[in-house]
């Protein structure tokens, strides 16, 4: 498999429609976590590339693109979408080769990508306007606008960006606003891909830009500008509580979805043949670079120990490697710092409680990659270290519990909020269960399934905001009201 031209030389930033040197004039290595090898170069974007980025987007939104129509917007992003698809198979290899997920992965997004890019072409009309008689005066009429916030800031991290990108993309376009694009430094090259085939496409110089480099120089530069209305964030709660010190100034809009500690419940009578597969993949797909991950599994004591052994087993069937690999389930950590900071916590789990499966890095020809096995601590409690920090790497905790009630309780003992599952063939359980777990998502028998047209967030310290569906496509506009006297 023949690495794509793309992946080459040092990639530009994108402002204003051209690809520009940074002011810097430095670049960043892109490496190849699979194999600890160089790809190319990405700018290393600054402040001042921000302002300019920034002013890009500003002039584009008041000029043209701000006379869209509705119907043009939505040509545009189905434009977008057949460019997106035609080129599917490319972008999933530089996701690939950029943050080592496997290509079943990174290809098999392509219908989902699909039904995400046509979901937002169908939101063009959101803004549309209403009106209606008033009530407490005859005579008057009140028009009712939803209009585009203005530019946008978007902060990715560098577990999906090809996916994560359209979260800020998506409603952008189809509600007139225009995108200032900060993907992850350990993972820019499909951002940078995606919106060159974007230019391809048709949309306007300005509407998107894209300034790569590190979180403390362009991060934070976007956070604090006065000229962007709205800031789209994805990654850690540290950097998101920076965000939202640094958004102070001109009190700007913000979304945030952050971590997780998600639980995923499985009682006694659930079918163990669809949980331990199923909870299992909520852990280790991503190699656990997943916000939703469902790391701690909160087990009914009658079946833990079956349960543990059953996922014991299934964990030795995955297989593990580079993601070009045909048959590759799961691929490396993002980066020599991940790794790190996984062995680390796999180092306290077995310490404080039992380890049954994987904890080791792996050598052999992955040795200059970024490899950990599947991991599952047994009998964990969930006041232990690893049953409450977000690991972010393939680290299960399996958690016995006693009753419906314990189960709640210990799901709930977390500060985060983002997610949850519970596997039961007892309707009064899971409807019970669902509304007991105080998280923004929730999956019955399943895991991890997003529909963009229902979308998906947080509570709590996962942070706050909807990605997909109506809510989220609204949360790029604001109301306003125009009053009017017939007389
Ligand atoms: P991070 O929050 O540091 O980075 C996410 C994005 O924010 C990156 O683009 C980064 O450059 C940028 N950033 C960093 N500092 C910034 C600042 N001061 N102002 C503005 N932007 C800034 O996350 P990370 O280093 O990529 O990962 C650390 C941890 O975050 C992970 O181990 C995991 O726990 C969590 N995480 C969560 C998600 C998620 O999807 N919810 C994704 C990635 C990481």
């Amino acid at each position: 498999m023949s690495t794509p031209t793309f992946v080459q030389g040092a990639k530009k930033l994108l402002i204003g429609g051209q690809w520009v040197e940074p002011g810097s004039g430095q670049y960043i290595d892109a490496i190849n976590p699979a194999t600890g090898e160089r790809l190319c170069q990405i700018a290393r974007g600054d402040a001042p590339d921000v302002d300019r980025a920034v002013a890009a987007a500003r002039r584009a939104f008041e000029g043209p693109w701000s006379r869209f129509t509705a119907h043009e917007r939505r040509k545009l992003l189905l434009r977008v979408h057949d460019v997106i698809l035609d080129n599917f198979d490319e972008l999933a290899l530089i996701e690939t080769l950029d943050m080592g997920a496997p290509l079943a992965r990174t290809r098999g997004y392509k219908e989902w990508l699909s039904q995400l890019l046509q979901f937002y072409a169908s939101q063009t009309g959101a803004g549309t306007v209403t009106a209606s008689p008033l009530s407490i005066a005859p005579n008057f009429t009140a028009l009712k606008h939803l209009m585009p916030v203005g530019v946008v800031g978007g902060i990715i991290p560098w577990n999906g960006p090809l996916m994560g990108l359209w979260w800020i993309y998506g409603p952008a376009l189809a509600t007139g606003c225009t995108a200032v694009l900060k993907p992850a430094e350990d993972a820019s090259l499909s951002s940078l891909r995606v919106s060159e085939l974007m230019m391809e496409a048709g949309v306007p110089d300005g509407v998107i830009n894209v300034v790569t480099g590190y979180g403390k120089d362009v991060g934070e530069a976007l956070a604090g500008h006065m000229g962007v209305d709205r800031v789209a964030f994805t990654g850690s709660v540290g950097t998101a509580q920076a965000i939202v010190r640094a958004s102070a100034g001109n009190l700007k809009r913000l979304q945030l979805e952050l971590g997780g500690k998600s639980p995923d419940i499985v009682f006694a009578d659930a079918d163990l043949d669809k949980a331990v597969p199923g909870a299992s993949m909520g852990v280790f797909t991503n190699t656990g670079q997943v916000c939703v991950a469902g790391t701690r599994i909160l087990v009914q004591r009658a079946v833990h120990d079956e349960f543990a052994q059953r996922m014991v087993a299934f964990a030795k069937t995955i297989k593990i490697g580079d993601g070009r690999e045909p048959g590759t389930q799961i691929g490396p950590l993002i980066s020599q710092r991940q790794l790190e900071r996984v062995m680390h916590y796999v180092d306290i789990g077995g310490k404080e409680a039992e380890l049954v499966h994987g904890g080791r890095r792996l050598g052999g020809e992955l040795t200059n990659g970024f490899f950990v096995e599947p991991t599952v601590f047994a009998n964990v409690r969930n006041n232990m270290t690893i049953a409450q920090e977000e690991i972010f790497g393939p680290v299960a905790s399996v958690i016995p519990f006693d009753s419906a009630e314990d189960a709640l309780q210990l799901a709930n003992d977390t500060p985060y909020g983002l997610a949850g599952g519970v596997w039961t063939r007892d309707l009064s359980t899971a409807h019970k269960v669902s509304q007991g777990i105080r998280s923004g998502t929730v999956w019955v028998n399943c895991y991890g399934v997003i529909d963009p047209a229902v979308g998906f967030g947080g509570t709590k310290m996962s942070g706050y905001g909807w990605k997909g569906g109506k809510e989220h496509v609204e949360s790029f506009l604001y109301p306003k009201a125009t009053y009017i006297n017939l007389d």
